[in-house]
C-alpha cells in the first residue's frame, strides 16, 4: 500500500526536504526487491514559481554560506557540518547539470566594532576551530590593500555565494528525474487548517477559490515566517485534544537586502571575495553588488526606513571603497525569515503526543542555507523509519544535532 507525505511550503527547507526524501528513498529502493511505495506532495500558496520567488526569503537574489564567529561550539559544529552538507549537494547538483551553482570565492569576516572584536579573540582562544582561520592585523591590510581598522579578523575559506532560485530548480529537477511520478507539486494551493488525527494528517486545503480536505500518513510544516501564525495563532486539533503550540517561542524579523549599481569606472576598487562587517559585501556580479542585510522588528514598508535600511547597508560597501562620485542605482528587497528563541532551527515531531504524524521544518533564521540539506536529511530520514519501521538508519551526526533542533526542547 502506498504511504503518503505533504510537504507545506516550497522555500528552502521544503524543497531540501523534497530533495532528501526523494535521495533515500531512490537510494532504499536500489537496495531492495520489494520497492518502497511512498507518494509526496509539496504544497505552496504561491500561485507558480515565479510568485514564490517574488515572495519567500529563499528566493533572495543572492544569499551568502559562512561559518559564524560564535562562543557556542555546538553551534559553530552544527553549521560547520551543514555547511560541508550543502557543499556537496551544490558538487553533485553542479556535476549532475553541467552548470554552476555557487561562487566559492571565500569570505572575510571583520568584528563590525571594538566590544565585537574583545569577544572575537576570547572566542578564537577557547575554540581551536578557528585557529585556522585568524589573520591578524598585517594580513588583513595585505588582503584589503589598505590599513585595516580591525586588528583581527577571520578568512573563511569555506565562504561561498550562489543564486537560491538556480539551486531550487535544480534540485526540483533531481527529484523530478529520481521520482517522476511519486511526485506532485500543487501551486497556488494554500493549506487553511491542519487536524492531526490518532493516525495521519488531514489538511484543509483551498485552491482557486476551493476549499478541499486531503489525508496524509506523514505532515511537514516548512512554512517559514508563516509558522508562527499556523502554530500559534490557529488551534491544531490534536485527536479530541486541542492544543495551542505555546511552547515554541518563534518570531519574525524583517530584513532588507540592497543592490548597488556600480559603474565600470569604481569595478577594480572591489574585492572579489565576500566581504562581512555586521552583514555582507558580495563581489560585483553582473555590475551589481548586494549588501545585506538590515533587520526590522516589525513590518513596516515606511519608505523612511527603506531609505535607512539601504543607507546601512550601503555604508558596508563604503568600508571598501568611499568615493563614489556619479550616483549609484539602488533597489531593494525585503522579506521575513523565522527565528527561535535560542537562534537553532526548529525541526521534528510537533505536539505533546509522539504518536502523532505531524512535523516542523522552520526557524532557520539567518542561515537556512548553512544547514538547510543537512536538517533536511535528518528530517528525511526520521519520516522514512517511522513510516517504514526503522528501514533508514539514523547516522551519528544525526543523532548528535537531533536534540539541538528538537521542537520539544524549551525555547
Ligand atoms: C533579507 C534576508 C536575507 C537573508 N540572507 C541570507 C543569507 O545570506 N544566507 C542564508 O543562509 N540565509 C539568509 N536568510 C535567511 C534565509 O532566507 C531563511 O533562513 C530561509 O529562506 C527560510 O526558508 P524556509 O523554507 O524556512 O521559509 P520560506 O522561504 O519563507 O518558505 C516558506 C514557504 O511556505 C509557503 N507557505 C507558508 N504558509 C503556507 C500555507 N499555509 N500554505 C501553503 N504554503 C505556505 C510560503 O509561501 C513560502 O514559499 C536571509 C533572510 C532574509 C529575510
Amino acid at each position: 500500500m502506498s504511504k503518503k507525505v505533504g510537504i507545506i511550503g516550497s522555500g528552502i527547507a521544503g524543497i531540501t526536504l523534497l530533495k532528501a526524501l526523494a535521495d533515500q528513498i531512490t537510494e532504499i529502493n536500489d537496495s531492495r526487491i520489494k520497492k518502497l511505495n511512498i507518494k509526496i506532495t509539496l504544497i505552496e500558496r504561491g500561485v507558480n514559481l515565479f510568485e514564490t520567488f517574488r515572495m519567500n526569503p529563499s528566493s533572495n537574489p543572492v544569499v551568502v554560506v559562512h561559518n559564524p564567529v560564535t562562543s557556542r561550539t555546538d553551534y559553530q559544529s552544527f553549521c560547520y557540518q551543514g555547511i560541508n552538507k550543502m557543499s556537496a549537494w551544490i558538487a553533485y547538483l553542479e556535476k549532475k547539470f553541467e552548470t554552476k551553482v555557487a561562487h566559492t570565492t571565500g569570505l572575510l569576516h571583520l568584528p563590525k566594532n571594538v566590544h565585537e572584536q574583545k569577544k572575537w579573540v576570547s572566542v578564537f582562544n577557547k575554540n581551536s576551530f578557528y585557529q585556522n582561520y585568524i589573520v591578524e592585523k598585517n594580513l588583513l591590510t595585505k588582503y584589503w590593500e589598505k590599513t585595516s581598522s580591525s586588528d583581527v579578523g577571520i578568512w573563511d575559506p569555506q565562504g561561498f555565494w550562489l543564486n537560491p532560485r538556480k539551486f531550487s530548480i535544480l534540485c526540483l529537477k533531481d527529484v523530478n528525474a529520481k521520482l517522476e511520478n511519486d511526485v506532485r507539486i500543487s501551486m497556488g494551493t494554500e493549506v487553511r487548517k491542519i487536524n492531526s488525527l490518532k493516525k495521519g494528517v488531514s489538511l484543509s486545503l483551498k485552491t482557486n477559490g476551493l476549499e478541499s480536505d486531503v489525508f496524509f500518513d506523514k505532515v511537514v510544516l516548512a512554512t517559514g515566517s508563516k509558522t508562527k501564525d499556523i502554530l500559534c495563532e490557529n488551534t491544531i486539533d490534536i485527536g479530541e485534544n486541542k492544543i495551542r503550540q505555546k511552547n515554541l517561542a518563534l518570531q519574525t524579523n524583517f530584513g532588507q537586502l540592497s543592490r548597488f549599481e556600480i559603474p565600470n569606472e569604481y569595478t577594480n576598487f572591489f574585492p572579489k571575495f565576500i566581504f562581512c562587517k555586521g552583514g555582507y559585501v558580495t563581489p560585483i556580479t553582473r555590475q551589481s553588488i548586494y549588501s545585506g542585510s538590515t533587520y526590522d522588528k516589525v513590518q513596516n514598508e515606511d519608505i523612511f526606513l527603506i531609505n535607512r535600511n539601504n543607507e546601512r547597508n550601503f555604508d558596508r560597501i563604503r568600508n571598501i571603497f568611499d568615493k563614489f562620485e556619479s550616483e549609484i542605482k539602488i533597489t531593494h528587497r525585503r522579506s521575513e525569515r523565522c527565528t527561535s528563541s535560542d537562534k537553532f532551527p526548529v525541526v521534528g515531531k510537533i505536539g505533546l503526543d509522539s504518536e502523532q504524524d505531524l512535523f516542523v521544518f522552520s526557524a532557520l533564521a539567518s542561515r537556512g542555507f548553512s544547514y538547510a540539506s543537512l536538517l533536511a536529511e535528518m528530517l528525511a530520514s526520521d519520516i522514512l523509519s517511522e513510516i517504514f519501521d526503522s528501514h533508514v538508519k539514523n547516522k551519528t551526526t544525526f543523532s548528535r544535532f537531533n536534540g539541538l533542533v528538537n521542537p520539544g526542547r524549551s525555547i
